[in-house]
């Protein structure tokens, strides 16, 4: 789902897991260019890995089962799913507390790579936050078109143009 830096040697990569739900994980000399693991960990990649736990979860091995990404890239379909797959990822970084599995989410992602239609209303709903019964936080008007973040609060077009709202997400 991403990865930031941790010292001047090691990665946290983050994971959204069948039995663990979102959990981070460090990569042992990870930021090195000779890591036997980089290559499989791009943005989007389906893995098998193995982690250990001791304080936090390390990552020992990890095995590239698919990329969803280089697959669409190599298929000659509809590129702009990966803008929305990307998104999608943000979003259950910023909505999906770390290490609660819910597998729901997970047979929902499975679903979008497969279908390659990655909607967020989807998961919106099952997050709990139903876009057929939402208003805007702004006016109570019901074209909604974006959900912000930090309130966790739907908001309608004529709000996002009247006001500047950080830290959204476009759902239509
Ligand atoms: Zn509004």
């Amino acid at each position: 789902m991403g990865v930031r830096t941790q010292g001047e040697r090691d990665r946290v990569v983050e994971f959204y897991t069948k039995n663990l739900g979102r959990i981070e994980a460090k990569v042992m000399g990870g930021r090195k260019i000779t890591s036997k693991l980089a290559p499989h960990l791009g943005m989007g990649s389906v893995v098998e890995a193995r982690l250990v736990f001791k304080n936090q979860f390390t990552l020992t091995d990890v095995l590239q089962k698919r990329s969803v990404i280089r697959d669409v890239l190599e298929a000659d379909s509809e590129k702009r799913f990966i803008f929305d797959f990307l998104k999608l990822l943000y979003f259950l970084r910023k909505m999906t507390p770390i290490g609660l599995p819910d597998l729901n989410v997970w047979h929902r992602v499975e679903e979008v790579a497969l279908r390659r239609s990655a909607d967020l209303k989807i998961f919106l709903k099952i997050l709990g936050h139903d876009v057929r019964l939402a208003k805007c936080d702004g006016c109570g008007g019901e074209k909604i078109r974006a959900f912000q973040f930090e309130d966790q609060v739907f908001v309608c077009g004529d709000c996002l143009n009247k006001n500047v709202f950080n830290d959204i997400v476009y759902i239509h």
